[in-house]
């Protein structure tokens, strides 16, 4: 196959592009119709028939238009071309009988249509206009059902045959029976027509039930739900939908407004452009349907948002993937949760600006989440530009400013209650949480401008991420405090008894459970690095190596695994949050016996009294590991116990010495 070049590529993607976007153009339509359906009021005053028959006609409207909603594209296409097929006919067969029979046509059309003389009055111009519009029908109907051979100009013919009546002037009766023969050949045509196609629909639905039936075996209801909302794109539909209804809304307002004011001038007064907005807001969430679209519309802001974001703060991710789907769930979640569609307008208005307010301080917190790793790879990896840092920099300022600035104007305007205790708590926790990151970007740059290996950073960058997620900890069993009082005291329904329990999950449990894993990996850590040998002094130089993780000289210390490879204390450390072999050889670092010994020792309040025979349980200790490594490992003790933390026995250098020895 021939390689495609770009321009022919472009051209194709253009191709592809503009053919989506009639989809989706043709796929609106039935949201207007099924919100159309829901926003219309029973006349309940009709007789019980009438109401039943109301009843059956929404459902099957509603039935067929989530129908055509999911159709696939190339079935989309032939049902409008089929439609509009119908359309076409329908208005033909309507202007012969109209010209025909009426014989007011002339008068009528005259003084009718605004005064304007749409057609000529009478004679050889107005039967050429019939005869020009009635051609066009035909060929449109006859391209749309796309019906070739002589046939297709019979058609033609058969439309244009009461247009003859017309010319020659037959009487009354005569024309009435041409123009109801020519109407009947032509539904007749249509019925035949669709017959034919008929086979073709019959198929195609076959195939669709059973590619639905067998996607629904493999993949299950959710893959297959999923798939749908994607191959219809249907968060485009919706935001075309919700668009396009805004607009006409705001145009059918203003009309009105100027008609009200009586002015001609094209602006509007301050006052009244504030009006219009309220109420165009009020009524673009009057409905669970406009409630999504509106859903829709904040996606796409928000994932541009935070491709914007992405963008400025010099990010290595390219696309955005959670600001764009958390924004809009969230928002219409609040929705769900407070309501918001069955209020009365003045409330919908407020509980709206309210949800904002709490959707502004989670997508804050997103942003948040998205300069924090850019802070810190800024940081660690001593990146000396400025013009790198700055963005970033900015961003956690205005993380930090704008939460202040939004509970302040809260709190000057409105009363203490559960929904500005939950914005106040948000926003709170997002200033310490700008604080953290900016503490330990910090403590990183301290060390990357000092170049001498810091090896308490780790700890203390350890305590101030722990403070913090103590802290969020705490917030989150606020939170949840605050969600069970508005749940008794407010409005309980099932849907915020369903968001505690996720908030519950996920920002409670989850939390505490990651935190006490954190800290007793770490725990752990340090009891693997201290059971293992420490060289310092005359004997590190000696060594005259480097770190093989940080390639960095052991400065004061370094620690040497019973496989005798030698790393910083630190950085082993780090890597034994991962993994518990060695970084070089993949062998154990540790001796397992250690960990039954600190187990008991961590019950002895974590303090073990010297052995009275220290050298001896180490060389047992040694012994086992021998045996198990097959490397020799053997080791003293000295002064050196007072700086065993929680226990461990820790190796000195003369030890190290003479292990080295052993193994040459
Ligand atoms: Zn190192
Ligand atoms: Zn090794």
């Amino acid at each position: 196959m021939a390689a495609v070049g770009p321009p022919q590529q472009q051209v194709r993607m253009a191709h592809q592009q503009v053919w989506a976007a009639l989809e989706v153009a043709l796929r609106v339509p039935c949201l207007y119709i099924i919100d159309a359906i829901f926003n219309s009021y029973y006349d309940s005053s009709q007789s019980r028939f009438c109401i039943g028959l109301q009843i059956v006609l929404r459902l099957l409207g509603i039935f067929v238009s989530s129908i055509v909603l999911i159709l696939s594209q190339r079935s989309l296409f032939k049902f409008y071309m089929y439609s509009s097929a119908f359309l076409l006919a329908a208005t033909s067969v309507l202007v012969n009988y109209y010209a025909s029979l009426h014989i007011d046509f002339y008068g009528a059309y005259n003084t009718s249509a605004f005064g304007i003389e749409l057609l000529p009055r009478k004679g050889p111009s107005l039967w050429m206009a019939l005869i020009v519009l009635q051609l066009t029908l035909g060929i449109g109907y006859i391209t749309l059902l796309q019906i070739h051979s002589i046939y297709s100009q019979l058609i033609i013919l058969d439309l244009l045959i009461p247009v003859i009546g017309l010319i020659t002037e037959l009487p009354l009766h005569i024309r009435e029976t041409l123009v109801f023969t020519s109407s009947l050949i032509l539904t007749l045509n249509t019925v035949l027509v669709l017959a034919v196609k008929l086979k073709w629909f019959y198929y195609s639905t076959r195939y669709v039930y059973l590619l639905v039936r067998h996607m629904y075996r493999i993949y299950g209801l959710q893959l297959l739900m999923e798939d749908t909302w994607k191959r219809i794109r249907f968060p485009d539909i919706l935001r075309v939908f919700w668009l396009t209804r805004i607009t006409a809304q705001a145009t059918v307002l203003m009309y009105i407004l100027r008609m009200a004011n009586e002015t001609d001038s094209f602006f509007i007064s301050w006052d009244d452009f504030w009006d219009l907005i309220c109420n165009l807001i009020i009524s673009g969430c009057d409905s669970t349907l406009t409630v999504l679209g509106m859903s829709a519309v904040i996606s796409s802001i928000a994932h541009y948002l935070g491709l914007g974001i992405l963008a400025f703060i010099g990010s290595t991710e390219e696309d955005d993937r959670r600001l764009g789907f958390v924004a809009p769930v969230l928002f219409f979640i609040l929705a769900l949760q407070t309501g918001l569609s069955g209020l009365r307008p003045e409330e919908r208005l407020i509980r709206l600006s309210r949800n904002m307010c709490l959707l502004l301080t989670a997508v804050l917190h997103f942003i948040h989440g998205m300069t924090d790793p850019v802070l810190m790879s800024l940081s660690a990896s001593h990146v000396s530009s400025f013009r790198r840092h700055f963005p970033v920099l900015f961003v956690s300022a205005c993380l930090f400013i704008l939460p202040v600035l939004l509970s302040y104007v809260l709190w000057h305007h409105y009363a203490l209650n559960t929904w500005l205790f939950a914005v106040t708590a948000f926003c709170v926790e997002l200033c310490l949480k700008v604080i953290v990151s900016l503490t330990v970007y910090t403590l990183f740059m301290i060390d990357g401008y000092y170049n001498v290996l810091w090896e308490k950073l780790d700890d203390y960058v350890y305590y101030v991420r722990s403070t913090g997620n103590i802290i969020e900890f705490i917030f989150g069993v606020v939170m949840f405090g605050n969600g069970a009082y508005t749940m008794m005291f407010e409005s309980g329904s099932k849907i915020r008894a369903c968001m505690m329990c996720l908030h519950a999950y996920f920002n409670i449990y989850l939390q505490a459970k990651n935190g006490w894993k954190t800290f007793m990996n770490r725990r752990t850590a340090v009891k693997k690095i201290n059971s293992l040998p420490e060289i310092k002094g005359s004997r590190l130089r000696e060594i005259d190596d480097v770190c093989a993780i940080c390639y960095h000289e052991f400065t004061t210390s370094a620690r040497i695994t019973p496989c005798n490879h030698y790393f910083h204390a630190l950085c082993l450390r780090k890597w034994l949050y991962i993994q518990d072999t060695c970084p070089m050889c993949h062998q154990k670092v540790y001796i397992e016996d250690d960990i039954k010994d600190n187990s008991n020792i961590s019950n002895n309040n974590g303090f073990i009294a010297p052995n009275e025979n220290p050298e001896e349980a180490v060389r047992e200790a040694a012994a086992e590991s021998d045996r198990e490594l097959n490397e020799e490992d053997s080791t003293d003790c000295d002064d050196d116990v007072q700086r065993e933390r929680n226990g461990v026995i820790q190796h000195t250098g003369p030890a190290a010495e003479e292990l080295n020895d052993d193994t040459d």
